[in-house]
């Protein structure tokens, strides 16, 4: 299903995308050397709670995962990419994390996603794998407009990311987002050019470049939810979520100090 949004609902989405950008930015801001992965989850769980809003991991379920998740924020260090289970672990020195979050608030959600070097980075190559993602985002956000299509966008991402170096996994991509978190269409991280579903004001989009040094390949975590790069390189991955109006596209996930 494609959903595409009323100007009433695109306010809403707008409000669940600020407070997942101020979550993620609070929670990064906190994340330091000794902390430890189910402190990063409980503060997601008392934001998300103190703002009245839902979680939309805790109770997900999908095949791809060994559901229901459990936890309020995705937690993902170094060699692990998508979908980190939190758990007992303090974030050492030079630790690379993921957070990814995804709120519901008043039926409208909303999905985002930074990575970041804990510490001092000990790694170039961690900064250039971070880089080159928030790059392709940019990419992908500056595609965007009615009458693109979502080929435009993956063509767009996949550009940056083969120029940096990197492998791109095709499995897991962006998604349309809106009353519920994973939505149509799925927004491949490479792609050809006017192809696929034409965009239209009113349509929610995720966009998440991921890359992981020297492979496409994943692996799954003894935990049952952890991807894993198959070689145990360095990974990262940056994510907003955008609107797509009448002149181009809004992202409607980025941090309150952006
Ligand atoms: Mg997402």
């Amino acid at each position: 299903m494609i959903e595409i949004l009323t100007p009433a609902e695109v306010d809403k989405a707008r409000a669940t995308g600020a407070l997942v950008g101020a979550i993620l930015q609070s929670v990064r801001a906190r994340a330091t050397v000794g902390t430890n992965l189910l402190e990063i989850d409980r503060w997601a769980h008392e934001m998300i709670d103190a703002a009245g809003a839902e979680s939309c991991y805790v109770d997900y379920a999908p095949s791809f995962g060994r559901g229901p998740f459990g936890h309020y924020i995705c937690t993902s260090v170094n060699d692990a990419v998508l979908h980190g289970l939190p758990h007992d672990y303090r974030l050492a020195d030079g630790d690379l994390l993921t957070l990814d979050l995804a709120v519901l608030l008043d039926g409208i959600a909303a999905d985002a996603a930074v990575s970041f070097v804990v510490g001092t980075p000990r790694h170039d190559e961690d900064l250039a794998l971070v880089d080159a993602t928030e790059r392709a985002l940019r990419a992908g956000i500056a595609a965007a407009r009615p009458g693109a299509r979502i080929g435009d966008l993956s063509h767009a991402i996949g550009t940056v990311l083969t120029a940096a170096g990197y492998p791109v996994n095709t499995e897991f991509g962006g998604h349309g987002i809106g009353s519920t978190m994973h939505q149509d269409p799925h927004v491949t991280n490479i792609g050809r050019p006017g192809r696929g579903y034409t965009l239209r004001p009113g349509l929610l989009l995720a966009l998440e470049p991921w890359v992981m040094l020297d492979t496409d390949e994943l692996v799954v975590d003894d935990d049952g939810w952890t991807l894993r790069s198959a070689t145990g390189c360095r990974t990262a991955h940056t994510e907003h979520t955008i609107a797509i109006t009448e002149s181009g596209a809004e992202i409607l996930t980025l941090p309150p100090d952006a």
